[in-house]
């Protein structure tokens, strides 16, 4: 089944910069697909059309049937709740406990943090302790998230995108800022997201040999077009 139907896709900024040429590709639910591509390929303009944070030029994007690119802002909050978020920076609000920005995720990346603290049930405390349990910082969950080091506030970052729930997670760039061994952490992390809790993922990489190792899917990205999509094998095969 597909969670994802992506039919020519085009992205023109507003200085000119073309950075998607009508690409089209789809992603199968429970699919571990990595973007690989140089920087400026436009992998991060993928991603963040899936989510809308940019407004594609043209084409199609369905996520569970539904249409992305001209739904309302409505619409709009109730998808992005079931695509949770992962930053090469992280984006916790930094000042506030590790645990807030879990509970944050309950309502959605993007959707506002204003007047919600406070209004979490008990359900909600209990889900982001476990989930801080699963991701090993529960000794850390009165710190203000930016004490914490990049790899401790990655793993906030999922922690807070799992809380929402999410059908799809969205991961650009998570361990461009980190060092090798945080690096196969992260990526771990995402690996049982997706096999044992069957949340599909999709992320952005730029190194080929990490994402021969995780990838069901990987999806070559240059100068605004797809150039390649196979499997792990079938990329080293083709080199
Ligand atoms: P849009 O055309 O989608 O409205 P904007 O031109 O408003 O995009 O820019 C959105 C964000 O991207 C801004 O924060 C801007 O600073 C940043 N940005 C602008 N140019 C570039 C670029 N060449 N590469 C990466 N980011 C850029
Ligand atoms: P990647 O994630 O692979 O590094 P991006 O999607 O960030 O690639 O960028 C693709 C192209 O679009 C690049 O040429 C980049 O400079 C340009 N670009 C990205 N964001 C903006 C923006 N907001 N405004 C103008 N150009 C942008």
């Amino acid at each position: 089944m597909e969670i994802l139907e992506i039919q020519n896709l085009t992205k023109i900024y507003k200085d000119g910069t073309t950075a998607l040429r009508d690409i089209s590709f789809n992603v199968k639910k429970g699919e571990f697909a990595i973007i690989i591509g140089s920087s400026g390929a436009g992998k991060s303009t993928i991603l963040r059309s899936i989510n809308r944070l940019v407004q594609p030029t043209s084409g199609s994007i369905l996520f569970q049937n539904k249409e992305i690119t001209t739904s309302s802002k409505g619409e709009l909050r109730k998808i992005r709740r079931e695509m949770g978020m992962i930053f090469q920076g992280f984006h916790l609000i930094k000042r506030v406990s590790v645990l807030k920005n879990v509970l944050h995720g309950r309502l959605g990346y993007m959707n506002s943090f204003k007047g919600a603290i406070g209004a979490f049930s008990k359900e909600d405390e209990e889900a982001a302790w476990s989930l801080l349990e699963r991701v090993g910082l529960t000794d850390q969950a009165y710190k203000r998230a930016g004490e914490l080091s990049g790899g401790q506030q990655q793993r906030v970052a999922i922690a807070r995108a799992l809380a929402q729930k999410p059908a799809l997670i969205l991961a650009d760039e998570p361990i461009a800022s980190l060092d090798p061994t945080t690096s196969e952490t992260i990526m771990n992390y995402l690996y049982q997201i997706c096999h044992e809790d069957g949340i599909t993922c999709i992320v952005n990489l730029h190194q080929v040999e990490v994402a021969k190792r995780y990838a069901t899917r990987i999806l070559g990205v240059q100068q605004g077009t797809i150039i390649f999509d196979g499997s792990a094998t079938e990329l080293s095969d083709s080199e």
